[in-house]
């Protein structure tokens, strides 16, 4: 055990668990990633939402088609099936036959989960808080208001002229799926923005602001 007390970097409460911030599924292999010290319940519900970024990332058409993702895409197929398999009997809800482009240039259907915007959003909170313990050492309040949003043409000269104008701390890399910059304005969280880079293709823009320091500041 380490000197340092262990707290969740979710929750606040006693770790006694190590949790991969960015899931350790959409990590190259070999890539040790970065670990934060986590409560069981928070590593176990976080854990449901690394797998559904696994295979939001499996068939996004951005990035199906990567080499790199292949092995999600396995995953995505086999859980999918698995699913179907267990509950022949509530398939009114048929799975969804996505098509993918393979390495190879082949276009083949396979059965896939629905991807859900707001458990989206929810993946990614998670690892925005995971990354904000990380590097700041402290938890992000439980009423801290967080925003997710796609980072997109129109979105991309507003952030980026926001991190240049406040100061920019990184971009730092994560083995070859994921890259972030960070944007931290404060010493305390009055707002700290997070610009996520998936596999170079699929960019979010994350902000969390401590809704409590804000209205303290008004
Ligand atoms: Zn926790």
């Amino acid at each position: 055990m380490s000197e340092t007390t262990r707290q969740c970097a979710y929750c606040g409460n006693s770790a006694s668990q190590r949790d991969h911030v960015v899931p350790k599924a959409l990590l190259p292999n070999g890539t040790r990633g970065i670990l934060v010290p986590s409560c069981e319940p928070c590593n176990s519900a976080k854990s449901k939402s690394d797998e559904f970024l696994r295979n939001f990332f499996a068939v996004d058409y951005r990035t199906c088609k990567l080499e790199v993702t292949h092995h999600l895409r396995k995953k995505a197929e086999k859980q999918a099936e698995h699913r179907v398999a267990r509950n022949p009997t509530r398939t009114h809800r048929e799975p969804e036959y996505v098509p993918v482009i393979l390495p190879t240039g082949d276009l083949v259907k396979y059965p896939t989960l629905t991807i859900d915007g707001s458990v989206l959003k929810v993946a990614l909170e998670w690892i925005a808080r995971g990354l904000n313990y990380h590097h700041r050492k402290f938890v992000v309040p439980e009423d801290a208001e967080i925003e997710v949003w796609t980072y997109d043409e129109s979105g991309r000269t507003s952030f980026q002229d926001v991190s240049r104008m406040s100061g920019f701390n990184g971009p730092f890399q994560i083995g070859h799926c994921f890259k972030y910059a960070v944007l931290i304005v404060d010493d305390r969280p009055t707002f700290s923005n997070w610009l996520f880079l998936f596999y170079d293709l699929v960019h979010f823009a994350v902000a969390i602001e401590d809704r409590a320091l804000h209205d303290v500041h008004k």
